[in-house]
């Protein structure tokens, strides 16, 4: 005899959910998938509340991936079934791996046409004058994962800037947050560790941004992808993927098979991390890049550090500290960081400084 489905008890089961084990009816994972990513919309804020404001200007960091695919997907699907008011776009980061991006780029066009979002591409050649092939052509594989994860950060801020977006939302799932939590615990990054379990993050200076499936387990998106028949793009960059990551990652699917709950428990633990005061104390002010006025720890931003040893034929990832903020004769510098700020939306400085404060908060 057939397993009903647990959750309508009618429908035949088809899928145990990987998160929880249950047996459920297709229809019934849809849902239930959806509202799960509903709730951490609704509740993510710093201190309750929805991550989204009414009128807002989202843009979706789309790649073309499974991730970002079904959360264009589940977010068309969630604003209007709540009617969250907002106003969806997505924003896509070229950053020139031929045979890699430009076909994951064409995906994301079909997206643009399947749920009439608009779209925007940037590339890394328009942005900083180099491609990631080009990088890699004088870097090595060694280290281009750190050009492409400060290049990629910084572009997708820019391109949300130009967009005049209040948001930006990434396909980051409870698989990736769980395993930076481990990288930040392996490397002895405390500061990061509260911080990157958070729903949202925003400071003064940047855009706000939000991971609506930080509780999404990834073989969900992938099976949620698979039933739904959403076109997505699945081969890995071409090129070496970050070694360490790929350590917290078997690891963590290891702990997984043993325990599907271990993916959730990580990000919990992540969560209950207060810094004391002392390490607080001892964490950098940011302050703004002195060529580009990008958000910066050091007088130069870290993509203005990278690009400058890119140009200057450098091939270590680690000389910020020594550059001089004066840009040498001839080489090729970041356009100026603006943000274009919407009338419409005027949070008002208090409420914002109020919200700072409270974000560094000791309990
Ligand atoms: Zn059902
Ligand atoms: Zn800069």
């Amino acid at each position: 005899m057939p397993t009903p489905c647990s959750i309508c008890l009618t429908a035949r089961a088809l899928v145990k959910r990987p998160k929880t084990g249950q047996q459920v009816c297709k229809q019934c994972f849809f849902e239930v998938f959806e509202e799960e990513v509903h709730m951490t919309i609704t509740t993510g804020a710093v201190g309750g509340g929805s991550i989204f404001e009414r009128g807002e200007r989202v843009a979706i960091g789309a790649s073309g991936g499974k991730d970002s695919t079904v959360l264009a997907h589940v977010l068309t699907i969630l604003n209007r079934r709540y009617d969250y008011g907002l106003d969806l776009h997505l924003l896509s980061i070229d950053e020139g791996i031929k045979g890699y991006r430009d076909d994951s780029l064409e995906t994301v066009k079909q997206n643009q046409a399947e749920y009439g979002l608009p779209l925007k591409i940037l590339s890394y050649d328009e942005l900083y004058g180099w491609t990631m092939d080009r990088v890699v052509e004088q870097v090595g594989r060694k280290n281009n994962c750190t050009f492409c994860g400060v290049f990629r950060r910084q572009a997708l801020d820019r391109g949300a800037a130009d967009l005049a977006v209040d948001h930006i939302v990434t396909g980051h799932n409870a698989d990736d947050i769980a395993e930076t939590v481990l990288m930040n615990i392996l490397r002895g990054d405390v500061a990061r560790l509260q911080r990157c379990t958070a729903v949202t993050t925003c400071s003064e200076d940047t855009i706000k941004r939000s991971k609506p499936f930080k509780y999404a387990y990834e073989k969900e998106i992938v099976m949620y992808a698979y039933f739904k028949k959403l076109t997505y793009f699945s081969t890995e960059c071409i090129y070496s993927p970050d070694a360490y990551r790929g350590h917290a990652r078997v690891f963590l699917k290891d702990l997984e098979a043993v325990r599907p709950s271990a993916i959730v428990d990580i990000i919990r633990s992540g969560e209950s991390f207060v810094l004391d005061q002392k390490t607080q104390r001892s964490m950098k002010a940011m302050q703004t890049c002195k060529r580009c006025g990008y958000i910066a720890s050091n007088d130069l931003c870290k993509a203005c550090a990278l690009l400058q040893g890119l140009e200057a034929g450098l091939t270590s990832a680690q000389r910020t500290h020594q550059l001089d903020t004066q840009l040498p004769e001839g080489q090729r510098t970041i356009p100026k960081f603006e943000r274009k700020l919407r009338v419409a939306e005027s949070t008002g400085g208090v409420e914002g400084i109020e919200r700072a404060v409270k974000a560094i908060a000791i309990e």
